[in-house]
């Protein structure tokens, strides 16, 4: 009985040693993939910031108005207002 237990165990860690191995090997290949995908594409989205409410977004979701950019239209209406909510 106790051999028995000692080969089931054995098994167990080779089992996990094998899992994570595997595992660790998939992270780092995906991890390689991500950067090769984030070289391929340049970083060219510039983040504004929403003067009425000060949150950060990238400038394809912003509402631009000259130099001015807002999160969405009430906000770029309360911008309009004049900062009367301020
Ligand atoms: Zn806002």
């Amino acid at each position: 009985m106790g051999k028995l237990l000692f080969w089931v165990a054995l098994i167990a860690l080779v089992y996990l040693a094998y899992r994570l191995f595997v595992i660790s090997q998939r992270r780092r290949e995906a991890a390689a993939r991500a950067a090769r995908h984030a070289g391929a594409q340049p970083p060219e989205e510039r983040m504004v910031r929403c003067a009425h409410c000060g949150v950060f977004l990238p400038s394809s979701d912003a509402l631009i108005e000259g130099d001015r950019a807002w999160c969405d239209r009430a906000h770029r209406e309360a911008g309009r207002a004049g900062h009367a909510g301020e």
